[in-house]
């Protein structure tokens, strides 16, 4: 399928791996120009320099902390405050008990997986909806669906980013920008490594016993990959995705017993 987002400009922050790097892909795939981000510049660069030479696009790294006014000044900096696409994204806050975490804890999740998504939609969606033409994607997690109790800092910080994401969704609608969540369930990444590796310490069983007891309660009897993850991301910045607005689609394999 043509996704019609050729020469376009997008940004996708958290890119360097994981399912940034599967939406970068994807996109690229469907032949937008990227600035992409991460941290750790060594990562970030190879995986800008793959992305490039495997799909023949522009692909800027910028490394920087996503979560802080300085990080997000130097990606909006290298796409000189414009893009046609936006893949907000950054690390998932640590699991824990709902007793542990302080005022601090819940600051750095609203940080990382809130405020900083919304101060990029402030800095990006303005000039989209000046040229009558935008996508926004953030990712957000299953677990505000279906909130997981280790995941207290990533439920409550995705949940209030999705109350923002649904008010402003429609208000930017009217302008051509198109504002969706996409919920990504477990997915073979890193941080699904790293969950595996909670389990596995605290249930005294290994990381792959982990991730077959895990496999076995999705209906898929699998986990996702950042290929799957990107290519409906990448829908969800096509022409196709006019009509969809202020959505939080599901991607868990099923995993979530929910009818809608
Ligand atoms: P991942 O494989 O660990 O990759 C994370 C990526 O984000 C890396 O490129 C990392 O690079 C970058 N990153 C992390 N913190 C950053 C920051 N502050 N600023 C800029 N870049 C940053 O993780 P993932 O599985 O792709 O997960 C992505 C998001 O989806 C996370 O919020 C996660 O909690 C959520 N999620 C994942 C799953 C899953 O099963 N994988 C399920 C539900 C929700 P650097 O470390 O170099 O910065």
């Amino acid at each position: 399928m043509d996704l019609g987002i050729k020469g376009k400009r997008g940004l996708v922050c958290a890119a360097s791996k994981g399912l940034g790097r599967g939406c970068a892909e994807a996109l690229a795939a469907a032949g937008v120009d990227l600035v992409i981000n991460a941290r750790s510049e060594d990562v970030l660069t190879r995986t800008a320099e793959d992305i490039a030479s495997r799909f023949g696009v522009k692909v800027t790294p910028v490394a920087a902390d996503i979560t802080t006014d300085e990080g997000r000044a130097k990606v909006l900096a290298a796409l000189v405050g414009q893009a046609d696409i936006l893949v907000t994204n950054a690390g998932g806050p640590p699991p824990g008990q709902w007793t542990d975490w302080s005022r601090d804890d819940f600051i750095k999740a609203l940080d990382a997986n809130m405020l900083s998504a919304v101060a990029l939609m402030q800095a990006l969606v303005p000039g989209m909806m000046e040229r009558g033409w935008g996508r926004v994607v953030n990712i957000t997690s299953q677990s505000v669906r279906t909130p997981i109790g280790v995941l207290g800092l990533s439920n409550a910080a995705r949940s209030g980013l999705t109350g923002f994401v649904a008010g402003m969704s429609r208000a930017v609608a009217p302008s051509g920008v198109v504002v969706n969540n996409l919920l990504p369930g477990i997915h073979a990444t890193d941080r699904a490594e790293s969950l595996d590796g909670g389990v596995s310490k605290a249930e005294g069983i290994s990381i792959e016993e982990a991730r077959k007891r895990r496999e076995a309660t999705i209906p898929t009897r699998s986990y996702g990959t950042a290929e799957d993850f990107g290519a409906t991301c990448a829908f969800m910045c096509s022409q196709h995705a006019r009509f969809m607005v202020g959505q939080n689609i599901l991607l868990d394999g099923g995993a979530s017993n929910i009818s809608i």
